[in-house]
């Protein structure tokens, strides 16, 4: 304690000492600043007075880096001083948290950050987590309330009945379809259908849309009855309840669009209100989509309990969700959160688990489901109506207590619930009596009734505008997410790495071939008569083939899905579904399909779908070493290298052969390239296979699993920082060098990891690729992690992506267990100090933490025999040969003072983001370019570049994909020309295009915007 006061001290000395050279300068410039004078200043006073301010701003910049490096080392030794036996103090942990930041970074973060609201990381740092037994609300405490506090405002009910359909966890998709959700669909119409007062939420429309084809029109029209009297609502609106930490924006909003169309297009609707109940953790970029995509308020339910506890007394469990990069409201969402453990009935009603199961007639003496707290539910009656009744009510009013608004929300459901007739019965009829029971008697201060997320949020934006209350703002996301005790959902971020890896790739195809679709079309209807695509063009057939594949990816973002977190034979009917679009087969990496080559040349095709001019170096396996390379175009020859194909570690292919070629093409260009066995000989001279010692810049660490370790959980082990693993055997390396490339490739027992270097000129030239290929199949328990270890003086803070969407701080947190100090990589991650920042551009979602100052980890795989209780039932053990790719990139952040004059830098500021580099390299590293091969025995015309867009985008917005959308009348066809679409719905520049770093890079000018809007 005594020596981080002293530091504080010292820096804020060292600080004062600077503001006081400064403000000295600034009295010294002010006395000699010229006299006004009658006549007008000449040139020469006006160029000093430049010179002064010029000096005046160097100053200011030097001024900042000092502080910048000042706030480094305090950070550092903080850090250091933690290690040394401060982490084991908890109390020391949050104390040191509260102290004051030093006086210039202050009025930095003041200036990034919004100052206003709450700001989580600050929770986070405040938190003890100390876990104390808070009663019958066991993760809260007791809450008292009067009795009067309703007299004048009665307290205003809202019970929401609602059934979370899964589409796919323990079952698959069709398989709950079958055995539940569509009975559960029928019975709602005819159940609401026989009272108006009865009510429904319904948010995967996978599942609903699917109902719909199986309905009759009588039946759909009953549909839309209860939809428009505002009986049934249907939220969120996205083709399933999706995760929130693997997957990527992309998908996400895919997901989202194609649930809303088909709402639109079928009912007309456009829904208002999110509901995300259950993804494990929750993430500002969805808010952001959600906003866009016209909704105003949302419901969520998986946070950290000591997080929901600390809300619940701060009265902030509803607040304004805003972006942690947006100084403006525009962005905001008002976002309720549940308080208790869970959204089933005896965690809703209020605090005591055991008196409001009692209120969930499903379970009933006699019906299949009881209360695990062995009182159960009584069926309503007049003789015990008013004892029930007042049981309910002080329930009811504990949880208002919470609220700042006295409406309060209480939902009515669980997993798959409201299947049978009789379900529905017993809840509707009991729950009626209870408020018919409350209307008859005013002097309970209680109006109750069934509703849906509207009725509850027009109640509560009705009520806190009247008395002119107003909810927080809060900035920052929920991850990790621990639902009791030190049980922490990250085990998730990296479970089933290799479907992980294939949805990227699924997105990354779906989107080339949306873009190329799209083009063609509008290139077809230039040919077609009125407007309509040339009749040889299959667009009908194409567009429903993109059609399933959207829906199949947008399945895949379900939270039991990219999460991997369903049982192995719902993994295995999720991937099924891939099949047909990309995979030949299901559980391994796809086999590179060789090229014969002969004099005849063969044409290779490839399409560049970023918007990027991009200089990339393309792979195809052929049966020569002889290969010669030549622009199909100019008949140029190209640069290639051709290296061995490996069979195996040490052994060498006599068949197959490398040919690696650098290409540069312009946005969404397809160029082609001729190959062909030529005179000039291939570039393979000679292959040596070595085993060596030594070490590689990047380690890999396996962790033994303890306990409880399962598809969502980390272990709650005490082993803080893993050591490296030591292989008995030596590792076998190959080395290669060549025009294009050189790669460092090390092959252990479990996995090969390729270090490499590309020599190219632009983005591309600038990284390091590193690829693993993970085999753990023999393993029991483990973990494989991959850490990297660098003199980035980055303290316990470091930065990793969400959704791919924004940069979100982190910080390493001593006074919390190994497994909470992980998050969710989707595609970035980096530590920076003032002077550099390393920076890991992923193509692929997995677990990451910066345990130690300077270190970065990566977990590549896990293994584990057993479950967590959390209802799947099984370990993970279907594990693959999995593939993993990534860019390294070390940026020099030294210059950035100057660069950004008109904003004070701080080096740790929450609001982060990548620079333009790591942008264009995270794209290419996503969407790298399609190679086809041109089938060698055609009569087709000679190929040429295809050159769609004549005009180059600026380099900070990117094209996020030209969807087209389903005609209006015609069902199952191409609708709109997408290119309309391009400035609105479908394009979507970088959110980061705010970022400092990219304006003063490459600002946008108004001839580019109007350029775009041209397009
Ligand atoms: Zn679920």
């Amino acid at each position: 304690m005594k020596r981080s006061r002293l530091l504080t001290l010292l820096v804020g000395g060292v600080f004062c000492l600077a503001v006081m050279s400064l403000y000295r300068m600034l009295e010294l410039m002010q006395g000699a600043e010229p006299q006004p004078r009658r006549d007008a200043p000449d040139e020469q006073d006006l160029s000093r007075l430049q010179q002064k301010i010029d000096r005046l701003e160097r100053l200011l910049s030097d001024n900042n880096r000092l502080v910048a490096r000042l706030r480094d080392s305090l950070l550092q030794h903080k850090a250091s001083w933690e290690r040394g036996g401060g982490g084991a103090n908890v109390s020391s942990d949050s104390t040191h948290s509260q102290a004051a930041p030093p006086p210039g970074c202050r009025l930095a973060e003041e200036m990034k950050d919004g100052a206003d609201g709450v700001q989580l990381l600050d929770v986070y740092d405040l938190l003890p987590f100390d876990n104390p037994d808070g009663g019958a609300w066991k993760q809260g405490f007791e809450i008292g309330y009067r009795g009067d506090e309703w007299d004048e405002q009665p307290l205003e009910l809202f019970l929401v009945p609602h059934s979370h359909n899964d589409p796919g966890w323990l079952k698959t998709f069709d398989g709950y379809y079958q055995d539940q959700t569509r009975h559960i669909l029928d019975n709602m119409l005819q159940k609401l259908s026989q009272d108006h007062r009865r009510k429904m939420v319904w948010a995967e429309i996978s599942y609903f849309s699917k109902w719909w084809n199986d309905i009759d029109d009588q039946k759909r029209a009953t549909v839309k009855r209860l939809v428009g009297a505002g009986q049934l609502e249907l939220v969120t609106g996205g083709w399933v309840m999706a995760d929130e930490a693997n997957s990527h924006y992309f998908a996400l909003l895919d997901q989202l669009m194609e649930g809303h169309q088909w709402l639109h297009r079928h009912l007309g609707v456009t829904p208002s209100s999110g509901w995300a109940i259950d993804p494990f953790g929750h993430s500002p970029s969805m808010t952001y989509l959600l906003k866009g995509a016209g909704l105003q308020n949302m419901v969520i339910q998986r946070v950290h309990y000591a997080v929901k506890k600390h809300f619940a007394r701060q009265q902030t469990l509803e607040f304004l969700w805003r972006q942690t990069w947006d100084s403006s409201p525009r962005s905001d969402i008002t976002c309720h959160m549940m308080p208790f453990y869970s959204y089933d009935v005896p965690h809703t009603c209020g605090p005591n688990p055991a008196v409001c199961c009692q209120f969930d007639f499903h379970r009933l003496p006699g019906r299949r489901v009881f209360c695990p707290w062995r009182v159960p539910p009584q069926p309503i009656t007049d003789q015990n109506v008013q004892e029930r009744a007042l049981l309910l009510l002080d329930q009811y009013r504990q949880k208002s207590q919470l609220f700042r608004s006295p409406v309060l929300l209480v939902p009515l459901g669980d997993d798959f619930r409201f299947v049978e007739t009789s379900e529905w019965d017993v809840q509707f009829t009991n729950y009626q009596k209870l408020f018919d029971y409350f209307e008859q008697h005013p002097e309970l201060h209680i109006k109750a009734r069934f509703g849906t997320l509207s009725d509850y949020f027009q109640a509560l934006h009705r009520r806190l505008g009247a008395a002119g209350t107003s909810l927080p703002t809060l900035r920052g996301d929920f991850f990790t997410y621990a639902d009791r005790d030190d049980h922490y959902w990250s085990g998730f971020f990296t479970s089933r790495p290799f479907y992980k890896r294939l949805d990227r790739t699924l997105e990354a195809t779906l989107r080339a071939t949306e873009i190329l679709f799209s083009l063609t079309l509008a290139e077809m209807r230039r040919f077609g008569a009125d407007g309509r695509p040339d009749a040889r063009f299959p667009a009908r057939d194409h567009f429903r083939r993109l059609t399933v594949g959207r829906r199949n990816l947008g399945l895949f973002q379900h939270h039991d899905a990219v999460t991997g977190t369903g049982r192995d034979p719902v993994v295995v009917d999720y991937v099924s579904c891939f099949q047909d679009e990309v995979m030949s087969a299901q559980d391994a990496l796809p086999q590179k399909t060789m090229l014969e080559l002969s004099d005849e040349p063969r044409s290779l095709i490839v399409f560049n779908p970023t918007e990027q001019l991009q200089t990339s170096v393309i792979s195809v396996t052929v049966d020569s070493p002889d290969a010669h390379v030549v622009d199909a175009e100019t008949g140029r020859p190209m640069a290639a290298q051709i290296s061995a194909a490996w069979v195996e570690p040490s052994q060498v292919s006599t068949e197959m052969f490398q040919v690696r070629m650098s290409s540069s093409m312009g946005l969404l260009i397809g160029s082609v390239i001729g190959l062909l066995i030529g005179s000039v000989i291939g570039l393979l001279i000679h292959v040596a296979v070595a085993l060596l010692r030594g070490r590689t810049s990047s380690s890999v660490a396996p962790r033994l699993s303890c306990d409880q370790s399962s598809s969502w959980l980390h272990p709650p082990g005490t082993l803080h920082h893993p050591s490296p693993w030591r292989p008995t055997k030596s590792p076998l390396v190959r080395v290669s060098r060549g025009p294009i490339f050189s790669d460092i490739t090390s092959c252990f027992q479990h996995f090969t990891h390729t270090v490499r270097l590309f020599h190219l000129d632009g983005h591309a030239g600038k990284s390091l690729e590193i690829s693993n290929m993970v085999d753990i199949r023999s393993e029991v328990n483990r973990e494989l992690v991959m850490r990297f270890v660098s003199d980035v003086a980055n303290g316990n803070r470091f930065y990793s992506d969400l959704n791919g969407f924004q940069m979100q701080q982190r910080r390493t947190l001593l006074k919390l267990p190994l497994q909470a100090n992980f998050y969710p990589m989707t595609s970035a991650a980096f530590l920076q100090d003032s002077g550099s920042r390393l920076t890991l551009l992923s193509a692929q979602s997995q677990a990451v933490a910066s345990l130690r100052p300077g270190e970065l980890e990566v977990v590549l795989d896990r293994r584990l025999q057993q479950d967590d209780n959390r209802g799947l039932g099984q370990g993970i053990t279907d594990n693959k040969l999995t593939a993993s790719l990534y860019h390294l990139l070390l940026e020099d952040r030294r210059g950035g003072a100057q660069k950004q004059s008109n904003v004070v830098y701080a080096v740790q500021s929450t609001v982060e983001h990548l620079s333009l580099l790591a942008h264009l390299t995270s794209l290419s590293l996503s969407h790298p370019p399609i190679t086809m091969v041109a089938p060698s025995d055609s009569q087709l015309p000679k190929l040429r570049p295809f050159l769609p867009l004549r005009l180059s985008l600026p380099c900070d917005i990117h094209l996020l994909n030209l969807r087209t959308l389903e005609d209006t009348q015609v069902r199952s066809t191409p609708g709109d020309t997408p290119l309309k679409h391009l400035s609105d719905v479908s394009c979507w520049s970088w959110t980061t295009g705010r970022v400092i770093d990219f304006l003063q890079h490459c600002p946008i000018k108004r001839s580019d915007e109007e350029t775009f809007n041209k397009i």
